[in-house]
């Protein structure tokens, strides 16, 4: 009896294991170990609806794209534009809070999102990582640098509109000659 009570609770630890390990992957980006699109999504709602229920609930989000990720991978090729994505990810990390939500939103593009955040603190937040990856890739043969559209979450709009306003400072910020931050409009 104690060999099969002992035999059961290894493969019910295994399938425990397995399944948290499912459940990790479910989530994650395979190449830069962040949230991926569907889970920052999932995120977003969270926060939504948190905005909804706590009037002084504050939230903001960075749309963070790679400039000229393009020519990176013309002249470096491929596997270097990865490495640069996992490093980019890996600095992002580094530089923020554990309760900060980091998620690769697309292909060269990020996003964090900052539970508990105005807008004035978010900028700040943005203009340091801008820095880090600036100061970061000086030191470096590869020049990378990043532009961010900045945002606090306004209740009264859909997550998809809030989006769209911080979508649309990120153009704002490539338009303006890119490596700087722009201020998503009421
Ligand atoms: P901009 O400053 O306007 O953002 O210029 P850009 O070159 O970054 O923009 P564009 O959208 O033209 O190019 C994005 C590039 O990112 C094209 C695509 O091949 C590359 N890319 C997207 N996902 C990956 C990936 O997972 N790995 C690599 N190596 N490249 C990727
Ligand atoms: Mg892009
Ligand atoms: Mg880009």
């Amino acid at each position: 009896l104690a060999l099969v009570l002992v035999t059961f609770g290894w493969h019910y630890y295994n399938l425990k294991r397995y399944n948290t390990k499912l459940l990790e992957l479910s989530v994650t980006d395979k190449l830069t170990g962040l949230f991926n699109r569907q889970k920052t999504d999932e995120k977003l709602m969270e926060e939504k609806n948190r905005l909804q229920r706590y009037p002084d609930y504050h939230c903001s989000v960075l749309l963070i794209d790679v400039d000229f990720f393009k020519t990176v991978n013309d002249t470096y090729g491929h596997q270097m534009g990865d490495t640069v994505l996992k490093g980019l990810a890996d600095l992002f990390k580094t530089h923020s809070r554990q309760t900060d939500v980091i998620g690769r939103w697309g292909g060269e593009e990020f996003m964090v999102i900052l539970p508990h955040m105005t807008l004035d603190r978010a900028l700040v937040v943005a203009e340091n990582l801008r820095r880090c990856v600036e100061d970061f890739y000086a030191e470096t043969d590869i020049s990378v640098t990043i532009s961010v559209g900045v945002g606090e979450m306004e209740r009264t709009l859909s997550v998809h509109e809030n989006i769209a306003r911080i979508d649309s400072a990120l153009y704002q910020a490539k338009a303006l000659g890119r490596n700087r931050i722009s201020i998503a409009q009421g």
